[in-house]
């Protein structure tokens, strides 16, 4: 293989590099149906996915958005191990990029609780070298401060890195840190969604994803 386009790789985690996407739409739904009563349709449910969990309690229901949120979180870390998956190919793409000496990490809106257990279902095959939650910055994507989060822990600049993930916040997220955007139609959102952000590109496998990376 090529030299990498770019020396660090930043990855979106749920629906990116682990398939949480059912993990994530039944847990809404638990928690939706349990403080609500009734749950919205899955469009609606999964148009706020890759924001911080709290945020999206909030659009549901301001009022019951704290009791949401823990009932979410009580039922999904309960059925994280049952529900998470791998994405055929992800994990030979991460030991290849791994192996290429590129500085790889995750930037995700997730809470480090549930990053952890997450690992814990499913090991990575690699060793990141920065994994930011929502967590470490105040704001969240689509702003950049946690693409740019990520890359001041690794001292490395926007034009280094290239930052991938299945959701509209994330392209937002990394053209506005001014970094390289990719999309990927393995997760939540279409490709439709994802080309109206202008990413560099939008890939349907890892296999093409590792084409783009390389150049
Ligand atoms: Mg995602």
């Amino acid at each position: 293989m090529h030299a990498l386009r770019w020396p660090v790789v930043l990855f979106d985690l749920d629906g990116t590099v682990l398939d949480t996407v059912e993990l994530i739409r039944a847990s809404h739904e638990y928690a939706l149906r349990e403080v609500l009563g009734q749950a919205p349709s899955d469009a609606e449910i999964m148009a706020g996915i890759g924001t911080p969990l709290m945020e999206q309690m909030e659009k549901f229901s301001p009022e019951n958005a704290e009791e949401l949120f823990h009932t979410y979180r009580r039922w999904n870390h309960a059925n994280t191990a049952r529900l998470i998956r791998r994405y055929d190919g992800m994990e030979e793409l991460l030991i290849e990029l791994e192996n290429e000496g590129a500085r790889l990490g995750i930037v995700t809106s997730k809470m480090k609780d549930a990053v952890d257990l997450a690992w814990d279902a499913l090991p990575s095959p690699i060793v990141w070298d920065v994994i930011i939650t929502t967590e470490d910055t105040p704001v969240h994507k689509p702003h950049p401060a946690p693409v740019l989060k990520a890359l001041e822990r690794l001292d490395a600049t926007p034009e280094q890195a290239v930052y991938i993930g299945d959701s509209p916040f994330d392209l937002q997220s990394a053209n506005a840190a001014g970094c390289a955007a990719i999309g990927v139609t393995w997760g939540v959102f279409n490709r439709e969604t994802l080309a109206a952000e202008n990413p560099l590109a939008v890939v349907d496998t890892p296999a093409e994803l590792l084409e783009v990376l390389a150049g």
